[in-house]
């Protein structure tokens, strides 16, 4: 089942839980607008390419649509929708004045020159610029993104308008408007939500051994918050391969050694597969890489008593159901990850608003929002008696499908 599909069979049962009509599943199973566009680049060789991107806008019955854009040379049509469907969830989960959307280009930004990336990043905003705006939809980054490339395209996109616009884009750096505590968002987001999930199964985070799938952005900084809060790192990878040492990985020094894009185990020698990673013995498990990881196969074989979806979709459905059957608590992928939005929100009132916050400010605003998310979907979990991947989702549905109604849409 591809994670267009899967999402909509979960919208669907999250709506018919909460006593929607068919017709409101048939306005939210797929984005209102989805903008292919071909983006030519005049490459550091003097030759042409011409990349395919997408922006999707899932909705946007509460509010303007947000999301990040994902460089990957493996994005496509129906991962971005579902993606964007994924950021409603997301802003109704942690109750945001937003609606979903998200960008992607195929490429390969690893094999692109800095140039290269400034050129094409410049002509997606150019390709885009019609459906996109501060009241509009409002991109961010994502995978193989940074906060360098949201600079070049609000520059872009101020061009465009004629008037400094930083409320188009968040994610920015922090002399362009960004916001303290953007780049650690999620990061701090999935600790809070291991913290909440750990408190509930009597795990003490002091101690507890942690694998995390995935070193870039959200699995790097994680680890370094996992180790700071005592927990015992025994595993890490990237997308060559993995490490594991059951007294715990020296955090600092990998962070140190890590390329831009998270690449660390070219380094050693000793690697473990990616595979091998997920079924190491340990308490908490943080998928934080790339979907489909956690899937029939080796749902049985997962030995973590936690599993916190740090990545979009990283678990399928009948894994969500294995590990549910076998008491795994599964804090899923549209609560846990929702930390960086959050943050994204943050950023953009503050550009909004000219008037900026202190780090302290934002960490503590983050917490608030995120304890009280999780909490909401944990207990709609135990009070329905339903998994948390649909309790979540029926909390993240409810806004959009009111705001939805009360507009007469449906
Ligand atoms: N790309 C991130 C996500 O998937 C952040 C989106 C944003 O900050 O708008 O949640």
């Amino acid at each position: 089942m591809n994670l267009l599909h899967s999402t909509q069979t979960v919208i669907k049962e999250a709506l018919e839980k909460l006593g929607y009509q068919e017709a409101m599943y048939e306005l939210l199973k797929e984005p209102l607008r989805v903008l292919t566009v071909r983006i030519p680049v005049r490459m550091d060789n003097g030759e042409v390419k011409v990349f395919t991107g997408y922006r999707s806008q899932h909705n946007d019955a509460v509010g303007p649509a947000k999301g990040g854009i994902r460089f990957h040379p493996d994005v496509t049509e129906d991962e971005v929708k579902a993606l964007s469907i994924w950021m409603s969830l997301k802003a109704g989960i942690v109750d945001l004045p937003y609606g979903g959307g998200k960008g992607g280009i195929i490429c390969d930004p690893r094999e692109m020159s800095f140039r290269e990336l400034e050129r094409l990043s410049r002509g997606y905003v150019r390709a885009i610029s019609q459906i996109v705006g501060p009241t509009k939809d409002i991109p961010a980054p994502d995978v193989f993104t940074n906060s360098q490339i949201m600079a070049w395209m609000m520059d872009e996109y101020s061009r465009i308008r004629e008037f400094d616009s930083p409320g188009f884009i968040t994610g920015k750096p922090i002399a362009l408007g960004g916001s303290h505590g953007r780049e650690t968002a999620t990061a701090k987001g999935v600790t809070i939500c291991i913290r909440e999930a750990a408190k509930r199964r009597g795990i003490k985070l002091e101690g507890a051994r942690v694998v995390v799938q995935g070193f870039g952005n959200a699995g790097s900084y994680l680890s370094k918050f996992m180790h700071d809060a005592g927990a015992k790192v025994v595993g890490i990878s990237d997308a060559y391969g993995a490490l594991y040492d059951p007294n715990g990985l020296d955090i600092d020094y990998l962070l140190d050694r890590r390329d831009s894009f998270g690449t660390v185990t070219k380094l050693f020698t000793n690697t473990i597969s990616n595979k091998e990673l997920l079924e190491l013995e340990c308490d908490i498990l943080v998928p934080a890489a790339i979907e489909n990881q956690i899937t029939a196969q080796n749902a049985h074989n997962i030995k973590a008593q936690i599993v916190v979806e740090a990545a979009n979709g990283p678990t399928t459905l009948e894994a969500t159901k294995i590990l549910t059957e076998r008491g795994i608590l599964l804090v899923p992928d549209v609560l846990a990850s929702s930390g960086g939005v959050t943050v994204s929100y943050f950023e953009w009132v503050q550009n909004n608003q000219g008037y900026y916050w202190s780090e302290e400010e934002v960490i503590e605003k983050l917490e608030k929002v995120l304890v009280k998310a999780f909490e909401n979907v944990y207990s709609l979990a135990q009070t329905r008696r339903v998994d948390m991947r649909l309790a979540a989702y029926m909390v993240g549905v409810r806004k959009m499908a009111e705001a939805s109604r009360f507009r007469g849409w449906v």
